[in-house]
């Protein structure tokens, strides 16, 4: 395989899979107009630059944007005219703008809507889609069976399943057969304010379930905006966030850049899911990475100011999928 030039990223094994994956992924929600409004030039140039500078993973789900992300990276995909096994790309089933749906039949049928939207013949991981809404009971005896099929049919060429509560994978996991699932993704449990992933990666790692993290910037209440509308954290956790953005801004520092190599570090996750929507926001957290790469270490002081300042929200979440009652 030729090295791209300009390419700083480090590659890590994501599980068993035998994927090389670039340490930083490229979440493609944003291109859905799922964080505010971003032009088709706009993501076209985004994706180009990521890859360009080392990205080789891209995420992005039928849910998102009611399909317009998919739509969108596959235009994307389609301009940077590079060979299919230069880049890896997951989609995601089960989840859709009219609601859940599960059955073998409906995630059957979504993938090759999914393909025909990318412009692909295959994806390389398809993750069945925030299970904790889902009987988990259905995951492992229907769900996860049918996605076997579709690797069998070249269709995908691994499987996954995301959520938000931990347990779900676990739970999903222990039951079904060996390397039927081969990779999760878990979202804002991996950053700053919330780090509950890490007692999870030994379990995974002996299972040799690859691990995906994502939103680093816990879908924006580690940035200087702010996070958007539909933001599930508690009045007193966003407001923790942006009194540790202000923090950093006064020292001449950036949540953002400070978040994403908080992630980067652990290198027991794969890769780290942040979502893009312009080439600045790609270059900065490429710096960002390349940054820590160089330096060898994060930078304890400023995240020991901010880490006091979250103190009192550490690892606060919110509910989501079916409640225990
Ligand atoms: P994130 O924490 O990555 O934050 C994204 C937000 O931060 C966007 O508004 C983006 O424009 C902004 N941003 C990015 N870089 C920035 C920078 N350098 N400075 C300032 N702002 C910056 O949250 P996310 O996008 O929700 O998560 C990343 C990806 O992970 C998603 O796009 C999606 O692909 C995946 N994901 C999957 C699930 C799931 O399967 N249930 C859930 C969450 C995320
Ligand atoms: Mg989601």
């Amino acid at each position: 395989t030729m090295a791209k030039e300009g390419s700083n990223l480090e590659l890590r094994d994501l599980g068993n899979t035998g994927l090389k994956v670039s340490c930083v992924g490229f979440g493609a929600s944003p291109l859905g107009r799922v964080f505010g409004p971003v032009s088709e030039e706009e993501a076209i140039a985004s994706v180009r630059q990521a890859f360009r500078l080392g990205i080789n993973f891209f995420d992005t789900s039928p849910y998102y944007g009611a399909t317009l992300s998919e739509t969108m990276l596959g235009k994307a995909l389609e301009a940077l005219n590079a060979p299919r096994d230069q880049f890896i790309v997951s989609t995601k089933c089960g989840r859709y703008v009219d609601g859940f749906d599960f059955t073998a039949d409906r995630v059957t049928k979504s993938i090759d809507e999914s393909l025909a939207r990318l412009g692909l013949d295959y994806v390389d991981i398809l993750h069945c889609h925030d299970i904790e809404f889902a009987d988990l009971d259905q995951i492992v005896e229907e769900t996860i069976p049918a996605l076997q099929k579709l690797k069998e049919e070249g269709k995908i060429r691994f499987v996954g399943v995301s959520g938000l509560p931990l347990e779900v994978f676990s739970y999903v996991i222990d039951r079904v057969a060996p390397g039927s699932v081969d990779v999760i993704l878990s979202y804002c449990h991996y950053g700053i304010n919330d780090d509950t992933l890490e007692g999870m990666l030994p379990y995974l790692k002996s299972k040799g379930v690859g691990v995906i993290s994502a939103s680093p910037l816990a879908m924006g209440l580690l940035t200087d905006n702010g996070p958007p509308e539909w933001h599930p954290a508690s009045a007193e956790l966003k407001s923790a966030c942006k009194a540790a953005s202000a923090h950093c801004r006064e020292k001449g520092k950036n949540i953002s850049k400070l978040a994403m190599q908080y992630s980067l570090s652990n290198k027991d996750i794969s890769t780290v899911l942040v979502g893009m929507n312009s080439v600045k926001q790609v270059e900065e957290n490429v710096a960002a990475v390349v940054e820590l790469a160089t330096l060898g270490r994060r930078e304890e002081e400023i995240l020991q100011e901010v880490g006091a300042i979250l103190q009192p929200v550490k690892n606060q979440t919110w509910p989501s999928g079916m409640q225990k009652s």
